[in-house]
């Protein structure tokens, strides 16, 4: 309906008497509608009295947010700033959250802005993307009304709907550029049909709506959701922690909150300290994915459907893991770069693979200690993980540090050519931490882990930052100079990555996966089988696009590069038979290494033949194709270090602690 859509700030424009007249009406209304009874209750607290015996001083800002047009994804927020006598305010939207290194420009979803000293409009204007600037000369409090819409499902933005509400501090409230220490407090005004508040943001009266934070980044770093919840609470080492489930139809949040309690205790262990008073982990099942750490809360985004099959939730039990060891790792331990938040603008840091591919690395590890997966499960996950890696030409292009650096402009805006020109912080970072796990404990004859790194460098940098080589000297000192060193140059460049240490180690093997129909070419050389070229090798990622075979990706190096495909091309035909993307994989893997054959496309409308070339397929490692599973008969010391790793009680042997459970 219109009237629930027209902003009441559009009083500003009546001119006429009989605008004038409406006007009034108008005020009338818009006083109803967003100065009701809670309002007058928290400035009364504002002015100095109490809410719940918590006294509010002057410098607070405030927040009130409202759902009345949920429905068309939009929350109305008036906001209330203590002026102290300036006669500009010069409010910010930050354009970016902290742990998604992206500028997202937040702001072009705000609407409708309008200042006000009580109800008589003050001038506010527009000085760049993401500030404000009141003029407020006389005025000791400003009051600013706006509305911000929110339709992207992610767990950086925000969801405004009838359901629920999942709002991102970052995209939702405006501040004054110089207040950011002030403290915020917020105070939501829920739907009817919306039983409860998610949030680790204190309470501050006997509401549970009326929240707290200390300052403007408690506010950016504490996501509120709010709607029908189903909360699951468990104290673990003393402390709080919630999983809370939005929409919960099917999903059983008391299983996985005592699942995820077995992964808090490891990890609460791993680091030997619980640095917060309360951890909410806030379950969006919205068929979206990803999550985003917060100091004491995550959000967790995945389908409802999540417990319904074991892999994808042995998945969700793997990012509440990387979310919650980010509570240490990249919240309270950082990256002197991300020390002090710069909301206007990108913080260039090199050390994304320790915050973030290192966290990865422990994720699924903490898992399989916990007991939550099979040692079987992990190896197929760290396979994948190879393979990724392994089979993008981008890991000889662009080295970790500088994968980490370019995250604004490059790991967050993945295009066609990602994969030829980029490397993921998150899993090359993930693997070289494995295959430096393996060397400290190798180079320290089992004395020393990366765990153990990792303790030092929450001990000695918490509380300044750290930088790589903070990291290294680390390495360094428990694992010998020539680690360090080794890591060092690994980092700095693209040199492949040596698996061979870590096989012997552990007693593993590379192995083709029994699903694939991929013949390695040395055995089958030696067999006599005829060697057959697969998907992996013509390098062609594609989509069916109403009935066309699309190009999507062309792998650089690939047979299918070399052949002349491009991007956007249409495969029309192999051979001469037309195929489709249905059809391909298994239509390539009847073609003979060594075979010549051509593709028919179509590109912009005009048909080409091109030539197949399938005599020298790629040099991809053995890697790519195989998956990782013991050897046979592992050697006592390979069961030994194998047991230690994977914290698998039975194996773990005097001498040799089981990582992580200390
Ligand atoms: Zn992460």
């Amino acid at each position: 309906m219109r009237t629930s859509t027209e902003h009441p700030l559009s009083i500003r424009f009546f001119t006429s008497p009989m605008d004038r007249f409406v006007r009034a009406l108008l005020v009338a209304c818009c006083l109803s509608v967003w100065i009701p009874e809670h309002r007058v209750r928290a400035q009364d607290a504002l002015a100095g009295e109490s809410l719940a015996g918590e006294s509010l001083d002057n410098d607070s800002v405030y927040f009130q947010v409202r759902f009345d047009e949920a429905a068309m994804h939009r929350v109305w927020i008036e906001a209330s700033y203590p002026t102290k006598g300036a006669k500009e305010l010069r409010l910010m939207m930050p354009v970016w959250t902290p742990g998604s290194y992206m500028v997202r420009e937040y702001a072009r979803q705000v609407e409708s802005i309008a200042a006000f000293d009580k109800e008589s409009p003050l001038k506010c204007v527009k000085s760049d993307k993401n500030h404000w600037v009141v003029s407020c000369e006389n005025t000791q409090r400003v009051t600013l009304r706006y509305t911000v819409y929110g339709r992207e499902m992610g767990v950086r933005t925000n969801w405004i709907e009838e359901q629920f509400a999942f709002l991102t501090g970052a995209a939702t409230f405006l501040i004054p550029q110089d207040g950011l220490d002030r403290r915020c407090v917020l105070e939501c005004v829920p739907r009817a049909g919306w039983g409860q508040i998610a949030t680790s943001l204190s309470v501050l009266s006997t509401s549970p709506w009326v929240r707290t934070a200390k300052n403007f980044d408690e506010l950016v770093d504490s996501p509120v959701v709010l709607g029908s919840i189903d909360i699951q609470a468990q104290e673990i080492s003393g402390v709080p922690h919630y999983l809370a489930t939005v929409p919960s139809e099917g999903w059983d949040t008391k299983k996985a909150m005592a699942d995820a309690a077995k992964i808090i205790k490891i990890e609460q262990e791993f680091w030997g300290e619980v640095p917060y008073p309360q951890y909410w982990f806030l379950n969006l099942l919205t068929e979206a994915g990803g999550g985003l750490e917060h100091d004491n809360s995550t959000v967790l985004m995945a389908s409802r459907w999540t417990q319904k099959q074991r892999s994808k939730y042995v998945d969700w039990l793997g990012l509440v893991s990387h979310e919650f060891f980010h509570t240490w790792n990249v919240r309270r331990l950082r990256p002197k770069g991300l020390m002090k938040y710069d909301y206007n603008q990108e913080q260039y840091i090199q050390e994304l693979w320790i915050a973030e591919g290192l966290t990865s690395y422990y994720d699924d590890l903490f898992v399989v200690r916990s007991g939550l997966s099979t040692p079987k499960e992990y190896l197929e996950r760290v396979s994948k993980s190879i393979q990724t890696v392994q089979n993008s030409p981008g890991r000889q292009v662009q080295n970790l540090l500088d994968s980490s650096f370019d995250s604004w402009i490059k790991f967050y805006r993945p295009d066609e050519n990602a994969a030829n020109s980029r490397v993921s912080y998150y899993v090359k970072g993930a693997i070289l931490g494995m295959l430096l796990d393996v060397q400290i404990r190798l180079g320290s004859e089992d004395k020393h882990t990366l765990d153990d790194c990792m303790r030092l460098l929450w001990q000695r940098h918490r509380a300044t930052g750290y930088s790589n080589e903070d990291f290294s000297n680390i390495v360094r000192e428990l694992g010998g100079k020539p680690l360090g060193d080794w890591l060092d140059e690994q980092l700095g460049s693209t040199q492949e990555l040596d698996y061979q240490p870590f096989l012997d180690a552990y007693g593993l093997m590379w192995k083709a996966s029994e699903s694939s129909k991929e013949v390695p070419q040395e055995s089958g050389a030696s067999s006599g089988v005829p060697k057959m070229a697969t998907a992996g090798q013509i390098g062609l990622e594609m989509s069916n696009l109403a009935g066309r075979t699309q190009v999507d990706k062309v792998l650089r190096g690939f047979a299918g590069s070399r052949a002349g495909v491009q991007v956007g091309d249409e495969i029309v035909a192999l051979g001469g038979y037309r195929v489709t993307a249905e059809q391909w994989t298994d239509r390539v893997g009847m073609l003979e290494i060594g075979q010549q054959t051509t593709l028919l496309v179509a590109r912009r409308g005009k048909m080409l033949e091109l030539g197949l070339d399938l005599a020298s397929v790629p040099q991809v490692d053995s890697a790519p194709s195989w998956n990782l599973v013991r050897v046979e008969k592992p050697t006592p010391e390979q069961e030994k270090r194998w047991g230690a790793w994977l914290g698998l009680p039975s194996l773990a042997v005097p001498g040799v602690e089981a990582s992580g459970t200390k």
